[in-house]
C-alpha cells in the first residue's frame, strides 16, 4: 500500500474593513508560485532578523478564488472519495481568518461558494454522468462542543452521542443519524437543518461556532458490476471539518463555566497538535488519539487510511502575527504526516447492499404474489371456459409488477366476489342460515382481497421509494455533453497538476539559485584569499630575487677574495722558497744556528725579532806592521751556465704544486704559522717543515744549489 502525505495548504484572507480603517501593517506575503508564506516581524529590521519563510503544497493569497481552491486542491480529494477512499478536509486557524468562508462560503453568492457546496455539486454531477453504476449518497452532520458529540440532524438536540470502534470500519459515532439524499437540493437542505440546530441554544452564533468543531460527513456508496460478474460496492466517506478557533482561549480571561469551556476547546486542539507531533516523531511509540473525541474521530484522517487536506487559514495583519506564526508552525508539522489511503471495497455495513437486498426481497415477494395471482387466474379461466388449462398465449409473465395489470386483477377479483355475493342474495333456494354463512364467507374473502391488495401496494411503494434513492447516471444528460464535461474536468485537473509541477520546479530553481549564490560567495571568499596569498607570494618572490642577487654578489666577492688570497699565498710561498734557498745555500750552518738561537717571536709586535748579541770581549787594537801587499783583489767567480740553469729551475714555481685553498683561512694561518714555525712553537709550522708531519709539504723540498 503506497503512502501519501497529508496535503497542507495555507490561505491568507484579505485585510478586513476594520484592519484597513486602523491602517494595520501587513506582515504576511504570499508567493503562490513557490508555495511560500513569508512572515516579517515589523519590529525588526531586515538585517537584524530575516523574515520567516514557510513552504507548503499550495498557498493562496487574499486574491484567491474559491473555485481555484476547489479545482486545484479539493477536487482531486473528492474524486478519490468517489472512487471509494475516505477523505478529510479540515480548516484550521484563528477565529475570523476564513475557516467557515473556505468550508461553506457566503450564502447567496455563487462565486463565494465554499468547498462543501462545491463538493455537493461535484458528487451529484459525477453520479449523473456515470454509467452502469448505482450510487447511494447520505449525509450526517455533527458538532463537538466541550468534548461532547451532538447530532445536528437529530430531533432531540439535548442527546449526546458516544464513539465506538469496529475492526473493519474503525471509529464511528454510535446512533448518528444519516439522511439519504438524491440531489444537491436535498443535501443542501440537510446542511441547512443542521446549521439551524447548531445555532439553537447559542446566544451568539459566531462565538459558539468559534468554540465548537463542526463535521459534515458525506458517504458515497457505489455499486458496479465487476469483471467477475458480481456486484461490487465501494464506499467513500468525506469528512468536512470546520474546527474551532485555534487562538489561545485562556488569553480571553474567561472564568467559571467559560473557563471550563475554554479548557475543553483548547484540550481537543491541543490533543490534535499532540497527535500530529507524535505522528511525525519517529521515536513516538504511542499516538494519543484517545485524548479527545476530535482526535479519535479524525484517527483515519491522520496517519490512517484516508486522504487528507488541511487548510490553514491566516490573517495578514500585524496584530495577528503571533497567532499566524503559531498556525503556520502547526501546519508545517502536519505536512510530514503520512497516510496510507485504501479503497473501502465491499464493506459489511454498506447501506447500498442493504438497499439492494431489501429491494430484491420485496420484489421476490411481489413476484410470488403475482405468481399466485396468475395461478388463480388460470384456474378461474379453466373453470370458466372448460379448457384443459393450456395457456395459448404462452407465458406472459411479467417480473415487474405492472400497475395496470394489478389494477385489473384486483378489479376483476372484486367484481367476481360482488357477483358471487349478488348471486347468493338472489338465490331463493338457499335457507336463510346458509345464505348468511355464504355471505359472511364472501365478505371475508373481500376483506382478505383488500388486505392483500394494500400489502402489495405497500411493498410496491417501498420498492419504488428505495429504488428512487439509488442513483444512476446517464438518464437525463446527453452522453456527448457528459463526455465533454468529463474531458473538461480532466483538463482542469491536468492544468492544476501542471501548475503544481511548475511550482515544484520553481522551488527547485530557487534552491539552485540559493546554492549558486552560496557557491559564488565561497568563490569570492576564496578569490580574496588567493589574491592576498598572491600578493604575499609576489613580495616573497621579490625578496627571494633580491637575496639571490645578494648571494650572487657575495659569491663573486668571495671568489675574488679567494683568488687574491691564492695570489698572495703564491707570492709568499715564492718568497719563502727564495729565502729557504738563500739560507740553505748561502748562510753557513754555524751562522744559521747562531741566528736560530737569537731569534724570537714578539707577541706584542707580532714580529720575529733578534735578541741583542752578547757584548763582545774588548780586544785591544794593535798596530801591526803589515807587509806589503802580495795578493790580488777578489774576483767573483764566473758561474758556469749549467749552474745558472739549475738555479733558475730551482727558483721556478713548481707546476704541480697543490695548494689547498678550500679553507679560505688557511693561507693566512699558513703564513702566520710559517712565521711561528721558526721558533718551533707552532704545530702548523712543524707540519710544514718537519719530516714527522703526515701531509704533503706545501712547497717542493729545496734541492740545493750544489749537489751534496
Ligand atoms: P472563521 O470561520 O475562521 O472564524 P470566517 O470564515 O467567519 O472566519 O471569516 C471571517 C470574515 O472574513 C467573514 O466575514 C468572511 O467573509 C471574511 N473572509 C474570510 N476569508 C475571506 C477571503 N478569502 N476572501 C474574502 N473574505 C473572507
Ligand atoms: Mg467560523
Amino acid at each position: 500500500m503506497s503512502s501519501e502525505s497529508v496535503k497542507v495548504v495555507v490561505r491568507c484572507r484579505p485585510m478586513n474593513e476594520k484592519e484597513q480603517a486602523n491602517k494595520f501593517e501587513r506582515v504576511v506575503s504570499v508567493n503562490v508560485k513557490l508555495g511560500q508564506i513569508i512572515v516579517r516581524n515589523p519590529k525588526e529590521t531586515l538585517t537584524s532578523s530575516p523574515p520567516t519563510v514557510f513552504t507548503f503544497d499550495s498557498v493562496y493569497s487574499w486574491n484567491s478564488k474559491q473555485i481555484d481552491l476547489y479545482n486545484k486542491t479539493f477536487m482531486p480529494l473528492v474524486n478519490s472519495v468517489l472512487l471509494g477512499f475516505n477523505g478529510t478536509i479540515f480548516a484550521y486557524g484563528q477565529t475570523g481568518t476564513g475557516k467557515t468562508y473556505t468550508m461553506e462560503g457566503l450564502k447567496n453568492d455563487p462565486e463565494s461558494r465554499g468547498v462543501i457546496p462545491s463538493a455537493f455539486d461535484h458528487i451529484f454531477k459525477h453520479i449523473s454522468r456515470s454509467q452502469n453504476q448505482q450510487y447511494l449518497v447520505r449525509a450526517s452532520y455533527l458538532e463537538i462542543y466541550q468534548d461532547e458529540i451532538k447530532d445536528l440532524l437529530s430531533k432531540d438536540q439535548s442527546h449526546r452521542l458516544e464513539l465506538s470502534e469496529r475492526p473493519d470500519t474503525g471509529v464511528f459515532v454510535k446512533d448518528l443519524s444519516s439522511f439519504v439524499t438524491k440531489s444537491v437540493q436535498e443535501i443542501e437542505n440537510v446542511m441547512k437543518v443542521g446549521n439551524q440546530n447548531r445555532s439553537v441554544g447559542a446566544t451568539n452564533m459566531n462565538e459558539h461556532s468559534s468554540r465548537s468543531h463542526a463535521i459534515f460527513v458525506i458517504t458515497v456508496e457505489c455499486s458496479e458490476l465487476g469483471v467477475d460478474g458480481e456486484n461490487h460496492i465501494r464506499v467513500g466517506k468525506l469528512n468536512l471539518v470546520d474546527l474551532a478557533g485555534s487562538e489561545r482561549q485562556a488569553k480571553t480571561g474567561a472564568q467559571g463555566e467559560r473557563l471550563k469551556e475554554s479548557t475543553k476547546i483548547n484540550q481537543s486542539l491541543f490533543a490534535l497538535g499532540n497527535v500530529m507531533s507524535a505522528l511525525v516523531d519517529d521515536r513516538a511509540s504511542h499516538i494519543p488519539y484517545r485524548d479527545s473525541k476530535l482526535t479519535r474521530l479524525l484517527q483515519d484522517s491522520l496517519g490512517g487510511n484516508a486522504c487528507t487536506v488541511m487548510v490553514a487559514n491566516i490573517g495578514p495583519a500585524s496584530y495577528n502575527m503571533e497567532e499566524t506564526l503559531t498556525t503556520l508552525r502547526y501546519s508545517n508539522r502536519a505536512k510530514h504526516i503520512k497516510n496510507k489511503p485504501r479503497i473501502n471495497d465491499d464493506p459489511k455495513d454498506a447501506l447500498l447492499r442493504e438497499f439492494q437486498e431489501e429491494i430484491a426481497r420485496l420484489k421476490a415477494q411481489l413476484k410470488k404474489r403475482s405468481g399466485e395471482k396468475k395461478k388463480k387466474k388460470k384456474k378461474q379461466r379453466r373453470a370458466g371456459d372448460g379448457s384443459n388449462g393450456e395457456d395459448l398465449g404462452g407465458e406472459t409473465e411479467d417480473d415487474d409488477e405492472d400497475g395496470d395489470d394489478n389494477g385489473d386483477y384486483w378489479r376483476e377479483q372484486q367484481l367476481k366476489l360482488e357477483r358471487e355475493r349478488n348471486a347468493i342474495m338472489e338465490d331463493h333456494s338457499l335457507v336463510a342460515e346458509e345464505k348468511v354463512q355464504l355471505l359472511k364467507e364472501i365478505e371475508k374473502k373481500m376483506g382478505d382481497l383488500r388486505t392483500e391488495r394494500e400489502a402489495g401496494e405497500l411493498i410496491q411503494a417501498k420498492v419504488k421509494a428505495m429504488e428512487s434513492k439509488l442513483l444512476v447516471g446517464g438518464e437525463n444528460i446527453v452522453d456527448h455533453t457528459n463526455k465533454q464535461q468529463r474531458m473538461l474536468q480532466q483538463r482542469k485537473h491536468e492544468i492544476a497538476e501542471k501548475k503544481d509541477r511548475e511550482r515544484e520546479m520553481q522551488q527547485q530553481m530557487e534552491c539552485r539559485d540559493e546554492e549558486t549564490l552560496e557557491l559564488k560567495e565561497t568563490f569570492t571568499f576564496l578569490q580574496q584569499v588567493v589574491n592576498s596569498k598572491t600578493k604575499k607570494l609576489r613580495k616573497v618572490f621579490t625578496r627571494l630575487q633580491a637575496m639571490k642577487a645578494e648571494i650572487h654578489d657575495i659569491q663573486e666577492a668571495h671568489i675574488k677574495k679567494r683568488q687574491e688570497l691564492e695570489q698572495n699565498q703564491n707570492d709568499l710561498t715564492k718568497e719563502l722558497k727564495l729565502k729557504h734557498l738563500i739560507i740553505e745555500n748561502f748562510i753557513p750552518p754555524e751562522e744559521k744556528s747562531k741566528l736560530d738561537s737569537r731569534v724570537y717571536f714578539d707577541e706584542e709586535d707580532d714580529h720575529w725579532k733578534l735578541k741583542p748579541i752578547t757584548p763582545a770581549v774588548h780586544i785591544p787594537t794593535l798596530k801591526l806592521d803589515l807587509p806589503t801587499r802580495t795578493t790580488l783583489d777578489y774576483q767573483a767567480p764566473v758561474v758556469a751556465p749549467a749552474l745558472l740553469e739549475a738555479l733558475r729551475n730551482a727558483l721556478k714555481i713548481d707546476d704541480v704544486m697543490v695548494i689547498d685553498a678550500s679553507d679560505c683561512q688557511r693561507p693566512a694561518s699558513t703564513i702566520s704559522s710559517l712565521k711561528k714555525s721558526k721558533s718551533g712553537r707552532s704545530r702548523a709550522g712543524k707540519r710544514l717543515g718537519s719530516p714527522s708531519s703526515p701531509g704533503p709539504p706545501l712547497y717542493p723540498k729545496c734541492r740545493g744549489l750544489v749537489p751534496k
